[in-house]
């Protein structure tokens, strides 16, 4: 394995570049911090166009972690990594032990986990090379249900917010992204009444919740502009930006996906546009505390207390902005570095 290390001047810990010739993987391990404890992240597996793309996603996502850990103060920093490529590949296992030996060589200073593209049994491959993977299929296993909880319970804190009550029966909820997380979403949001309006750019994910729900489907461009109370971003990242808030016709923006807003101003609009935001790093939190059964040894019911306190780190978050007249992003983020500022 050939690994450069790149020095950038986003405030990282370290980027690390890693190539391994026999097997064709392509890799970056992204540490923002280590302030609070080993750096936490998943593993992104995706086609991206140029290393560039990957390394901006890697150094956003990471950061993004040390976000999430932090604000829930947890000992545990944020980190990311990156498999370049095509995620639907059968070459899975010599992939994924490469990415696995690549991890090895920080000696538990990143700890990795599932993430977009890739799956517990990928895992799985990792964990032949290095003990520092959660998310394990005979351990702590899938986090997406456990993440879907979490954005659940913001879901229900920030109706709690706006409306006064948490009561999602007969709120109308867009989806957008029907996989792992948007899947377990839209069954806890069914089971609570609320209507559904699903989309995403693969078929199978559609047809697979309108065979098991009473869902309504709309073709992918159209989630932005569809008449609903919420919308939940359950796809990827950078989907709040100049072009899709002019289009929203809800009240509440609250899903999974990991940097929902494309730059921190389109927080402000909005705000501008009287909508409320939970924090992307607050709510989808669940399967880091899922993780946390693996790397810090909770047990199960510690671990759903912690998701089910989502609902409390929100409100939180939202009457903090309030007081200070800043966004939710921007208060979430100064409780973090408030924390942060205390470790220095
Ligand atoms: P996933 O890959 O299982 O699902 C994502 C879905 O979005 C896929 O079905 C994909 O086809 C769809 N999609 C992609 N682009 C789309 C578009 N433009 N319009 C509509 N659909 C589109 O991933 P996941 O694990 O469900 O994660 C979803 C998001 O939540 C990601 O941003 C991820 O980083 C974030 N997240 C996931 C977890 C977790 O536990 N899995 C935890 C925290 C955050």
């Amino acid at each position: 394995m050939e690994i450069i290390e790149k020095p950038t001047n986003t405030g990282h810990e370290k980027v690390l570049f890693g190539h391994d010739a026999a097997s064709g993987y392509r890799g970056i391990i992204a540490i923002h911090s280590t302030a609070l404890g080993p750096a936490v992240g998943g593993t992104r597996f995706w086609n991206y166009a140029t290393e560039d793309e990957a390394l901006t996603d890697a150094l956003r996502l990471s950061r993004g972690m040390t976000y999430k850990t932090a604000l829930p103060g947890l000992p545990l920093g944020g980190g990311k990594s990156i498999i370049i490529g095509d995620n639907q590949t059968s070459n899975r296992e010599a992939l994924f032990r490469a990415h696995g030996r690549f991890i090895e060589t920080l000696k538990g200073r990143y700890i990795t986990a599932e993430d977009v593209g890739t799956n517990p049994a990928d895992m799985d491959f990792v964990r032949l090379e290095t003990s520092h993977v959660a998310g394990l299929l005979s351990r702590s296993g899938d986090p997406s249900p456990f993440t879907a909880r979490g954005v659940f319970r913001a879901i229900q804190a920030s109706a709690k917010y706006r409306w006064n009550a948490d009561d999602l029966s007969g709120v109308t909820v867009a989806i957008q992204g029907c996989g792992n997380v948007g899947y377990n979403l839209a069954k806890l949001l069914h089971g609570a009444g609320a209507k559904l309006v699903v989309t995403d750019v693969n078929e199978k994910s559609v047809s697979r919740l309108v065979n098991e729900l009473d869902v309504e489907t709309v073709r992918p461009q159209e989630i932005f502009s569809v008449p609903a109370d919420i919308f939940a971003p359950c796809a990827l990242g950078g989907i709040i930006n100049d072009q899709t808030i002019p289009q929203l016709k809800v009240q509440i923006v609250a899903g999974a996906a990991n940097n929902q807003l494309l730059e921190e101003r389109h927080g402000e609009m909005l705000r501008e546009r009287d909508i409320l935001y939970a924090p992307d790093y607050a709510a989808n939190a669940g399967g880091v505390f899922n993780g946390c059964s693996e790397v810090l040894g909770w047990e199960t019911g510690l671990v759903l207390r912690k998701i089910d306190e989502i609902y409390d780190t929100i409100l939180t978050i939202f009457e903090a902005a309030q007081a200070q007249g800043i966004t939710p992003h921007q208060a979430a983020d100064r409780l973090v570095e408030d924390r942060l500022r205390q470790t220095d």
